[in-house]
């Protein structure tokens, strides 16, 4: 897997699709404004079906990643069987 911002590929339609928000005090979620950077695969190898969204945070300090995939959620584990205690990888039922 080698991810790279959607922004290098589409430097228009990135960035006029980048999604952020900003989140109000008194909320679970620390106060502040937040961008989403879309990243994609593009090992011609892979199959991987992933997307990574990098949030982040007024400082222009990353303040999460999250991944995003089409499959289910077995394929999605098996990729990251090698997980470790550093890397957490949590999978959301929808
Ligand atoms: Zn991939």
């Amino acid at each position: 897997m080698y991810f790279i911002p959607f922004t290098a590929v589409l430097p228009e339609i990135g960035q006029s699709e980048t999604r952020s928000l900003r989140v109000p005090p008194n909320l679970e979620a620390p106060e502040g404004f937040y961008a989403f950077l879309e990243f994609y695969c593009i090992d011609p190898k892979c199959d991987c079906q992933l997307v990574r969204f990098m949030v982040m945070g007024d400082d222009d300090q990353r303040q999460a990643l999250i991944t995003y995939g089409w499959k289910s959620k077995l394929f999605t584990m098996k990729l990251f069987h090698h997980a470790t205690t550093t890397f957490q990888v949590r999978i959301l039922l929808f």
